[in-house]
Formats: structure tokens, sequence, C-alpha cells
């Protein structure tokens, strides 16, 4: 089972990220896959906003990982595109990460091939216009369903 969501504009993103962010549950790897532009970033952003509200979230393109608290969740927002070498993520200790208090964002989750944790959950994020975007996810995890399905509910 999977969901598909319309996000005609970024204000629906933004709100679509704050959701998912309502119905989180650590821990959980979550993938973010999609064309650069298509909002990976943008998605993350709203979802750590909601869980840590006023703090600022930088693109890890270049740094790999940021890190955030909140004060039941411990997220680690990671963008892979620049990763040279699964092994590069091996010394970055993500598996030390991996508490019962972790909520794990990847962007380009395949770039770390057998180094990438299993993930929960795919979201998936399209390019439809200009401002519009189609959101899928995609449970891969029995975690992963449950969050699907406090999402549907
Ligand atoms: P990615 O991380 O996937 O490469 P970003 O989140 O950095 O992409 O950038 C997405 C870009 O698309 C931003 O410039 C954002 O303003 C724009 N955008 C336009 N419409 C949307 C939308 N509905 N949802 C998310 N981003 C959107
Ligand atoms: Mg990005």
């Amino acid at each position: 089972m999977s969901m598909r969501i319309d996000l005609p504009d970024p204000a629906a993103t933004a709100a679509f990220g704050a959701r998912l962010a309502s119905v989180l549950q650590p821990p959980m790897v979550i993938g973010l896959i999609g064309d650069l532009g298509a909002g990976k970033t943008a998605l993350a952003r709203a979802l750590i906003q909601a869980l840590v509200p006023g703090t600022r979230v930088k693109s890890p393109t270049y740094a790999l990982i940021e890190s955030y608290d909140s004060p039941t969740m411990q997220i680690h927002h990671l963008d892979l595109y620049r990763l040279r070498h699964p092994a590069e993520l091996a010394e970055l200790g993500l598996a030390d990460l991996l508490g019962p208090r972790a909520v794990i964002l990847i962007e380009w989750p395949d770039k770390g091939g057998q180094e990438t944790p299993a993930r929960d959950v795919d979201v998936r994020i399209s390019r439809v216009g200009d401002d519009a975007r189609s959101v899928e996810l995609v449970p891969r995890s029995r975690a992963g369903h449950a969050l699907d399905e406090r999402l549907s509910g």
C-alpha cells in the first residue's frame, strides 16, 4: 500500500512536512527520493521545523549530515548526493546514530549503497509543474506501514 498526495505549491509541501512530523514515531529511517529541485530539502525542512520550532535547516549538501534535537527525538538529515563512495558513509558513523529516539532523513539514499541503513519508508517527490509536486509514500517496514496508516487515518 502506498499513498500519493498532490502538493500544488510550496505551502502544501510545508503543510505535508508538518503533518508527517505529527505522526512520526522514532526510531524511523526515511528516504527522500526525487530529482534535483524536486523538494526533498524543502520537505525535510518543514518536517524538522515542525519538530524543532524556529530552527534553521541548512541543506546538508556539503556537510553530508546536519543534526537537530527535539525534546523526544534526535533528527539527522543527510544528503548523499556528493558522496563519492559508500565507504564515506561508514566513516560518518551513522550506525551509532540509530538509537531508539532517532529519526533519520536521507536524500539520495541509493548513493550510500549497502551502507545506507534500512529505510522504513521512502517519500518519493516528483515535479508536476513550476510549483506543483506530487508525493508518494512507499512503506518498506512494519513501522513504515504503521506510519502510512497514521497518515491516512
Ligand atoms: P531538492 O532537495 O529535492 O534538490 P529543494 O527542496 O532544495 O530540492 O528545492 C526545491 C525547489 O523547488 C525550491 O526552490 C522550492 O522553492 C521549489 N518549489 C516549487 N514548488 C514547490 C513545492 N510544491 N514543493 C517544494 N518545493 C517547491
Ligand atoms: Mg536537497
